[in-house]
Order: C-alpha cells, then sequence, then structure tokens
C-alpha cells in the first residue's frame, strides 16, 4: 500500500534511537521528508545519516533538549512546517512516590506532557490551513494500565491523553487527526535500563528478569523499534484520516481486557 506521504514534512522527536528512530525510519521508508531530534549532536547526526543511507534519501537532523524552549525553538527552525508531528521524550525515572518533590514532578510533566501540548500548538494551525496533519504521541500502555515504578510516567501521560482527547475532536474535520501511540514491553536502551532497576530491586539478575518479562506476554517476546514504527506510518498515512483520538495499544496481548 501506498501511504500517500511521500514529500510530507515529518519531525520526529527523540529519535537517535529506540521507537522515535523506528517511527523515523518508517516515515522515511514511505518518502517523507523526515527531521530527526535528540540532544547528543553525534549521535543524532550518526542516526540521520544511516537512516537516509538505508531508505536512499536524506534525512535532516538537529541536536536539542525538546523539553525546553529554546530546544522546541531550534527543533522548528530545522522543520518550521511540519505536516507529520510525532511527539516523543525520554520517560520520567522510576521510583516510590514519597521521594518525588514538586520539581520532579514538574520535570515529568514539562517532559511528558506540556512538550508535546506547546509543538501541537505551534503547528497544528499550519495543518489546519494545509488541510493534512498527523500528529501522533508517543505515550505508554501505563496509560491504560499503570505501571508500579513509574508513577511519574502514569500521571503526566494520562494528563495529555485527556487533553488531546478534547483537542482531537476539534480538529478532525480539517484532516488533521492526533492519536497516541502507547508502547507496552518493546526492546529498546529504556526497557533495558528499566530492567535493571527491577532486577536491582528484586535482588535477581537482568537476564532472569528479562526472561520473565517476556514469558509474562502472550507473544512471548518484547515488541521492536520496527513493529512500533510501522504503525506509526500508518497512522500518519493518508489512509488514516478517520483514525481520531485513539489511544493504540501495542504491548503483544499483554493487557489483559477484551476491549
Ligand atoms: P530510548 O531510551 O531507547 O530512546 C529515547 C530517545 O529519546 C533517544 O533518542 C534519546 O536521545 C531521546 N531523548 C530523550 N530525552 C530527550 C530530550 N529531552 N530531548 C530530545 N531527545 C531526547 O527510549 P524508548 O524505549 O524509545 O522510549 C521512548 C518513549 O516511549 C519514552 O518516553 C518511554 O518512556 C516510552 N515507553 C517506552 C517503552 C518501552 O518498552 N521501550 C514502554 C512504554 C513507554
Amino acid at each position: 500500500m501506498n501511504y500517500g506521504i511521500e514529500g510530507k514534512r515529518a519531525l520526529v522527536c527523540a529519535a537517535s534511537k529506540g521507537l522515535g528512530r523506528g517511527c523515523a525510519e518508517a516515515l522515511a521508508r514511505e518518502g517523507a521528508d523526515v527531521t530527526i531530534l535528540a540532544r547528543t549532536e553525534s549521535v543524532v547526526a550518526k542516526t540521520a545519516e544511516e537512516i537516509g543511507a538505508m531508505c536512499g534519501r536524506t534525512v535532516a537532523w538537529v541536536a536539542c533538549d525538546i523539553t525546553t524552549p529554546e530546544g522546541r525553538a531550534a527543533a522548528l527552525a530545522a522543520c518550521p512546517q511540519p505536516d507529520i508531528l510525532v511527539n516523543n521524550a525520554g520517560g520520567p525515572p522510576p521510583g516510590d512516590f514519597r521521594s518525588w518533590d514538586r520539581d520532579t514532578w514538574i520535570r515529568a510533566i514539562d517532559a511528558n506532557m506540556l512538550t508535546p501540548i506547546e509543538l501541537i500548538k505551534a503547528t497544528i494551525d499550519g495543518m489546519i490551513s494545509r488541510r493534512f496533519g498527523r500528529i501522533v504521541n508517543i505515550t505508554s500502555s501505563a496509560v491504560k494500565a499503570p505501571i508500579d515504578i513509574l508513577g511519574l510516567s502514569n500521571g503526566a501521560r494520562s494528563g495529555l491523553t485527556g487533553f488531546v482527547a478534547g483537542l482531537a475532536r476539534k480538529v478532525a474535520r480539517h484532516n488533521v487527526t492526533i492519536n497516541n501511540l502507547l508502547p507496552g514491553a518493546f526492546d529498546t536502551d529504556r526497557l533495558r535500563s528499566n530492567t535493571e532497576t527491577r532486577a536491582k530491586a528484586a535482588g535477581k539478575s537482568v537476564a532472569e528478569i528479562r526472561e520473565a518479562g517476556m514469558a509474562a506476554i502472550p507473544a512471548g517476546r518484547f515488541g521492536t523499534p520496527d513493529e512500533f514504527g510501522a504503525l506509526c506510518a500508518y497512522v500518519c498515512s493518508a489512509q488514516a484520516g478517520y483514525l481520531v483520538g485513539q489511544n493504540l495499544l501495542l504491548d503483544g496481548g499483554n493487557f489483559p481486557g477484551t476491549f
């Protein structure tokens, strides 16, 4: 299937590795003009080059911290009028809520709720006037079922989800869609570091925790950034204009609900 996004400008945040990179690769493969960002110049430049070589096209990049106003300004200078926006940033740290002060909460809310809202605010009117826009927020399965050690993520991402549920319905008539992708367990550096935290807390080896984690998932494994990117590309396609305000869970069947 041709997704009809050749030449569309795509800004993919936090994309030097992991799920963001998976989305950038899939969009570039579909012919979108992709700009990726991450904090470390050498790393983001190398990823852009690798994706470009893989897809036979130039992938632009910018080194910035997307959770800061300066970082967002740099991202929008590099890709001023995106047709596709993939919101992503590092997830908040795990821990016990008793040790989180106000600043800890503000950092989590800034990164995982207010940053995507600011980027939507800066780009959505252009999308409306061009009558095409696809906004994808990478959130977490924690929005559907809380994860014990990730209370900051459970809270901040639910705030974003509530906000965009309303906005998505206001812009859909302009062929601008906003949807959220909810990753379950995907084999990325983020998952590996969370596994280390769990192993330490349980006094077990990382390999043991990893095996147990995979065994508990109906699919019997973790997901891959490629699988995640493929869904992102579909959600950003011309064909997905009727997919509005949805929370799409990719978790290998881990969530036990019928719906
Ligand atoms: P990852 O650690 O593999 O990659 C994160 C990427 O974000 C890297 O490219 C990093 O450089 C970039 N980044 C981090 N903070 C940034 C910032 N402030 N500004 C710019 N770039 C930044 O992580 P991942 O597994 O791909 O996770 C992506 C998101 O999905 C995170 O928010 C994570 O919490 C969430 N998530 C991941 C999983 C999983 O299983 N991997 C599950 C649920 C939710």
